[in-house]
């Protein structure tokens, strides 16, 4: 009969006979990596296996088979299925080295039932041996070392995801202000920035008024890293150019979805004294079922001449993936360099867009009916001359003082008319406004 011995040096020499006269019966293999079987734990990151609620076959012999039951007295039990034969699995991963004696519940497995239960029984004579006491301690640390770092881990991950979310929130401010300051059209610097500078610009007033209702942005502040404050004029250009790549791919899209579209183009100085094309495009929005207008980019351009003009509209169009084919009108002043049906930018953007047709810009045309009406008709020239002497001398600061206090004894409910800031007539609507209350005035004090 084959036998597997187990010595211990602190314990009796065990001499137990395994079942059957073949060693193949009792003993898979000697060697752990090629004999374990595959059903019972194969690494740390796997706990130990311990089925229930399945028939342990019985031995032929004896009548006696492998129960759930000793899981609870021996946490360190793992039983195979395939090979009906019991594991130890802190001896088998914690073991300095294979002993002889422990072969059995390392490599070959335990199946002598009869011998296995009791307190002189087999597994409770392994679970005293000195060599499974070490492996069983080793076995405990790693499980403490393994959940502290667990704990660590999800406690730096939380820190993380925090971070995350407070840098997203501060930056989002950030760009919300940009914006804010953006479509008020209101400048974002100031002319001293300092921190002892009394008035630091909009948008780093707006931040600090901000920071005082809002934690996130209080810390970022006061107690970030001063490199990631994201407050530098590099930073909001490069917000801000970002952000007008966004707002200029939707209105690209909206126009491809569009189908057709017409441009408007303008030539104007800047302040630098630089030639600049505006370029305005307009489609109308099939949802909405509306017209809809919007300024797309300036073009510097260094030559005023119709073939440069048109090609700068051309590369225009390309930069901004408009198909040409479908721009079916284009808009411009009535110089002629621009309207020339011979050889002026209309004409030469008809020969890369046929469609094209040429519209002359009805406020230009408005302002020139006007202009020619005043001068071809005496009267009106007249009477646009008064009018503006009128302004003038109403809006010289005694006479205006004036004229705001009679205003006021006139209509004492209604809020009188005042040009503080204009030495000239600002528009049709002012010109008529101040006709209209200069006359109710002298009126009131004529009558
Ligand atoms: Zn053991």
């Amino acid at each position: 009969m084959a036998v597997v011995t187990e010595s211990e040096p602190n314990e009796p020499i065990d001499m137990e006979p395994e079942f059957g006269s073949n060693n193949n019966e009792g003993c898979s293999s000697r060697h752990v990596a090629n004999g374990t079987p595959r059903d019972i734990a194969k690494g740390l990151e796997d706990k130990p296996v311990q089925p229930h609620n399945i028939t342990f076959p019985k031995n032929k012999e004896n009548g006696r088979s492998f129960s759930s039951m000793r899981y609870q007295k021996h946490a360190w039990l793992e039983y195979s299925v395939s090979k009906d034969a019991a594991y130890c699995y802190p001896c088998r991963f914690f073991s300095a080295g294979i002993h002889k004696s422990d072969e059995c519940f390392i490599s070959i497995g335990y199946r002598n039932w009869k011998n296995a239960t009791g307190r002189t029984g087999r597994l409770v004579k392994h679970s005293l041996s000195q060599r499974h006491l070490n492996a069983a301690a080793a076995w405990a640390d790693f499980e403490n070392n393994q959940q502290s770092q667990h704990s660590i881990r999800s406690t730096l991950s939380q820190a993380w995801k925090d971070q995350i979310q407070n840098n997203r929130h501060y930056l989002m401010t950030i760009v919300q202000i940009l914006l804010y300051c953006a479509f008020q059209e209101i400048a974002l610097r100031g002319h001293r920035e300092g921190e002892d500078s009394q008035n630091r610009g909009n948008f780093l007033k707006l931040i600090d008024l901000v920071s005082r209702h809002d934690s996130v942005v209080k810390n970022k502040i006061h107690d970030g890293p001063k490199n990631a404050i994201y407050t530098s004029h590099g930073i909001q250009d490069e917000l801000l150019a970002l952000l007008a790549k966004k707002v200029l791919h939707k209105i690209c899209q909206a126009v491809k979805e569009a189908g057709f579209y017409s441009i408007i183009v303008d030539e104007s100085r800047d302040s630098s004294k630089q030639e600049q094309m505006s370029l305005a495009v307009r489609y109308v929005d099939i949802e909405e079922g509306c017209v809809h207008e919007h300024f797309i980019a300036f073009m510097q351009a260094e030559h005023q001449d119709a073939e440069s003009l048109s090609s700068y509209i051309k590369q225009a169009l390309i930069t901004y993936d408009f198909d040409i084919n479908k721009m079916v009108s284009q808009g411009y002043d009535g110089a002629s360099i621009m309207s020339g049906h011979c050889s002026g930018v209309q004409t030469r953007v008809r020969e890369f867009a046929p469609l094209a047709v040429y519209i002359h810009c009805y406020a230009h045309v408005l302002n020139l009916v006007l202009v020619d009406s005043v001068r071809s008709v005496a009267t009106a020239s007249e009477f646009f001359v008064l009018l503006e002497a009128l302004y003038v001398l109403v809006s010289s600061s005694k006479i205006h003082a004036l004229f705001v206090k009679l205003q006021r004894q006139c209509n004492p409910n209604q809020q009188p008319l005042e040009f503080k800031n204009s030495q000239r007539l600002v528009g049709f609507a002012d010109t008529l406004l101040l006709t209209q209350s200069v006359v109710h005035t002298m009126h009131f004090f004529l009558l």
